[in-house]
């Protein structure tokens, strides 16, 4: 079972992506902010530990950020794969990973980045529509409801979420693109890392996926 991260913009696809991913292989998608939702909800020692750093509105530092993901890859169904989705974010994040891993003799098998054109991941971005209803996603010009603006499933008025507006998805690209850059680098320089055009349909990204983990 593989052990996998996936890389992309606001905007590429990963989200959907990794759930995909994690249904076919039957391994379970490790995000950090969910984990660490997950620990402070049920009041874990990481938890409350964690806690008191967002109390006084600074990071959680890396060794907790760590500690949270190996407690992540202890859960049974994590033992045969998973796919990390938003970690590492840093190079020193990446090389504690892979000290982590290297404990108990596994690896990331491989790093699949998602490449989408900047303008594209703007006009993806800006057409979203969201159904305040029940929670569906729509898009105005790739996936349009049957009626305009209205949802498909309870005819409830969609509606754009306030970030989804040009400006703020070229600043959260921008820093997409600042922090990933040397996480490229470093999956790069490790002969693991497989570039994906992202505008290819997320079937045919789900069939490289496949043929390259073989
Ligand atoms: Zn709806």
């Amino acid at each position: 079972m593989p052990r996998i991260m996936l890389l992309g913009a606001p905007g590429s696809g990963k989200g959907t992506q990794a759930a995909r991913f994690a249904s076919d292989y039957d391994v379970p998608v490790i995000a950090t902010g969910d984990i660490l939702r997950k620990n402070i909800k049920e009041n874990t020692p990481l938890g409350r530990k964690a806690q008191g750093y967002i109390e006084k509105g600074d990071l959680v530092p890396d060794d907790l950020v760590i500690a949270f993901v190996d407690s992540a890859f202890d859960e049974a169904d994590a033992r045969g794969g998973w796919l990390l989705d938003g970690f590492p974010r840093t190079t020193a994040q990446a090389e504690a990973l892979d000290a982590l891993l290297g404990k108990t003799g596994k690896k990331l098998d491989r790093v699949f980045l998602i490449n989408v054109p900047k303008d594209e991941l703007i006009s993806r971005i800006t057409g979203r529509l969201l159904c305040p209803v029940c929670g569906k996603i729509y898009h105005e010009k790739s996936m349009p409801p049957r009626k305009a603006g209205v949802c498909d499933l309870d005819d409830a008025v969609l509606i754009r979420r306030v970030d989804d507006n040009a400006e703020t998805a070229k600043s959260r690209i921008a820093v997409y693109d600042e922090q990933t850059k040397p996480l490229i680098e470093y999956y790069a320089a490790k002969g693991i890392l497989t570039e994906i055009d992202g505008t290819i349909g997320l079937e045919k990204i789900e069939e490289v996926i496949r043929e390259t983990l073989g």
